[in-house]
């Protein structure tokens, strides 16, 4: 027996994720700094996978320079990640003892 309600047969499922971060239903609100948060990360790691990405497409006769300041970006990169996640665990934080 199938069930006329099952989830696979939605066409047009409704989110009802509670975001108490901005106080929405669903998606986040347009002002909501928890998502900024994750959008800057995504931003930070996909720019880290090209990054890596391209140290790997370096030829072996790149210039010395060319290697060392792609590193460095990479490096870069990395601790942009950290900072962005110290930055989400304050924010994680603050929301936590706004909220009762
Ligand atoms: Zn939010």
């Amino acid at each position: 027996m199938t069930s006329l309600t099952s989830d696979a047969d939605n066409q047009h499922p409704v989110d009802s994720t509670y975001h108490p971060c901005c106080n929405a239903i669903g998606r986040h609100g347009p002002d909501c700094v928890v998502k900024a948060v994750d959008d800057a990360r995504a931003s930070i790691e996909l720019a880290h996978r090209g990054a890596a990405a391209a140290l790997r497409a370096l030829p072996d006769e790149a210039p010395l320079f060319a290697v060392v300041d792609t590193v460095n970006a990479i490096a870069h990169l990395r601790a942009a990640t950290r900072l962005v996640d110290r930055a989400a665990t304050a924010i994680d934080r603050t929301t936590a003892k706004v909220t009762p």
